[in-house]
């Protein structure tokens, strides 16, 4: 049984969560599921980055005491599992964990040969609390945040990553260390053969305002918030605190180790981390996974930190949103709308639509009809049928061919084209009822290819549950509940297993399965394979 290990970032906890933390969640969350269900061991782990000296900074600001106000932050975040049906096994809180700063102290030590103190200076962005070179600015200003760093003179330790270049280059692309999307790969290497500098990893305390880890044998000095927050990575499975099953498990073994991330944290996780797991004498991962973001409204959602340090007015929070619409509607649209590559906007009203042209409207509309269809002409019972009637073939090739097609879009990373493959079969699904009008075989008594109809129809249905599940895990179960033949043989009564979400719109859905000799009516989907 393959072990995989799959982890998000540690956002921190200087703001509530905004709709961008939860895509890479719910990517996560589905990575994990689908390893789950193919028998795999998987470990799902999340947390926050307690640490950070923003997190100091907007406390201040918001007049609370540091812990007290990272406490309510990472408790908004850890929420989130709830909310989004996020099948979360392991929840890591920086400060807090008492498996976490023994582990950095013994990380700090392994890596020790590669550690030196020197005078530096520098520009610093505290928004990505890291020192930036004036050739890495935009206009003087950070890339990241458009805000200018402050020159900061201090001790510091440094890290020797300019050792690394080589191993982390070899490691690329020899795609023991794999990187997707490709362009993020480039970027990595880009950045490697450019020359690697040492980086610092500590901060006088006294700049930290007390807050962080102390650098073992240095207690003038705390670890750096990005030392410090990468080693969750390891720390949550209990490196260097003893001989740790999990740890040998989840990391010294010989299965998968995926690390989801956004785009503008590429470099501490394919370069600085990797390098550090070299000094320490660990393994690498083995697959980096590279989220652009999201905007909302058109605007960009506030990165937080130095001179923005909350989510503008009207930035829209998950569980909120999960809340009103359900977790369903909300993991659709960041399946299904954002790309690969590229940023994507967020807005309600782009969720709600997606939700009720796809979920009520597709998926929901042709597990009701199908249902229905089966209750009044079969009594409940799925006919059974060798043949694929004439006209189906294309949905005998979507279901057959789905378990394949999301399985290759999900090891690129892709969760537009798997989610794809599930929205075809329904799709397809609904187009040959249309084409094939059941009612009108029912009609005419065409028991044989009613019964062949209908049962390739059942197919259909048990396939979008069955694949629908790591995507839609709630929904799923709703769907396969409505496929699946009671004690008596016969299936449940139909019911509607997406509510539509628009305004004015019935608030249970209209289902087709009560109207099938009618099937020119407003439910019907009409629209191209994929609109993403
Ligand atoms: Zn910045």
């Amino acid at each position: 049984m393959t072990a995989t290990y799959i982890t998000t970032t540690l956002p921190y906890v200087n703001a509530r969560p905004h709709v961008g933390h939860a895509l890479e969640l719910v990517q996560a969350d589905v990575l994990a599921r689908y390893h789950r269900g193919r028998g795999d061991a998987v470990r799902f782990q999340a947390g926050t980055d307690d640490n950070s000296l923003k997190n100091v900074l907007a406390a201040g600001a918001a007049g609370a005491g540091v812990r007290e106000f990272v406490d309510r932050n990472a408790e908004a975040f850890g929420a989130l599992g709830g909310a989004l049906s996020l099948s979360v096994d392991d929840f890591i809180r920086t400060s807090r964990d008492p498996r976490h700063r023994p582990g950095v102290e013994a990380f700090w030590r392994a890596c020790s040969a590669d550690l030196y103190r020197q005078r530096y200076t520098g520009l610093y962005c505290i928004g990505c609390e890291q020192f930036y070179t004036p050739a890495e600015l935009r206009g003087g200003r950070c890339p990241e945040h458009e805000t200018e760093p402050e020159p900061v003179s201090e001790e510091n330790w440094f890290f020797r990553l300019s050792r690394y270049a080589a191993p982390l280059r070899e490691a690329i692309n020899a795609g023991r260390l794999l990187i997707e999307p490709a362009g993020r790969r480039n970027e990595v290497l880009a950045l490697i053969d450019g020359g690697l500098a040492d980086f610092s990893v500590s901060r006088p305390a006294t700049r930290a305002g007390g807050w962080g880890i102390p650098v073992p044998g240095d207690p003038g000095q705390v670890v750096y918030v990005w030392f410090d927050a990468l080693c969750n990575y390891v720390t949550a499975l209990g490196y260097g605190q003893g001989q740790s099953e999990a740890y040998r498990r989840w990391w010294a073994g010989p299965g998968n180790r995926v690390h989801l991330l956004g785009k503008g944290v590429l470099r501490f996780h394919a370069v600085c981390w990797p390098a550090m797991l070299l000094a320490s004498g660990q393994q690498l991962p083995t697959a980096i996974f590279v989220h652009d973001y999201l905007t909302a409204g058109g605007r960009k959602i506030s990165k937080s930190g130095a001179g923005a340090s909350a989510p503008g007015p009207g930035t829209p929070e998950p569980a909120a949103l999960a809340a009103e619409y359900g977790a369903d509607a909300v993991r659709w649209w960041l399946l299904r709308e954002v790309p690969r590559v590229g940023d994507a906007d967020f807005t309600v009203e782009r969720l709600v639509a997606r939700a009720d042209d796809e979920l009520a409207n597709g998926l929901g509309n042709l597990v009701n009809r199908v249902v229905a269809m089966i209750g009044r002409y079969r009594a409940g019972r799925i006919p059974v049928a060798a043949a694929v009637p004439p006209g189906g073939e294309d949905l005998d090739v979507a279901i057959r061919q789905a378990g394949d097609r999301v399985g290759a879009a999900l090891a690129g990373f892709d969760f537009r084209q798997a989610t794809a493959a599930v929205w075809g079969i329904a799709d397809e699904a609904n187009r040959f009822v249309n084409r094939v009008r059941p009612w009108d075989l029912a009609k005419a008594d065409l028991a044989g290819r009613l019964d062949a109809v209908l049962y390739l129809l059942a197919r259909a249905c048990a396939a979008v549950g069955r694949e629908l599940a790591p995507f839609l895990p709630d929904a799923a179960a709703r769907v396969t509940a409505q496929c699946t033949p009671g004690d008596d043989g016969r299936l449940p009564d139909p019911r509607p297993v997406f509510r539509r979400l628009a305004p004015g719109s019935r608030s249970v859905p209209a289902a087709a399965g009560l109207h099938v000799e009618e099937p020119q009516h407003d439910q019907q989907h009409e629209g191209a394979d994929d609109r993403s």
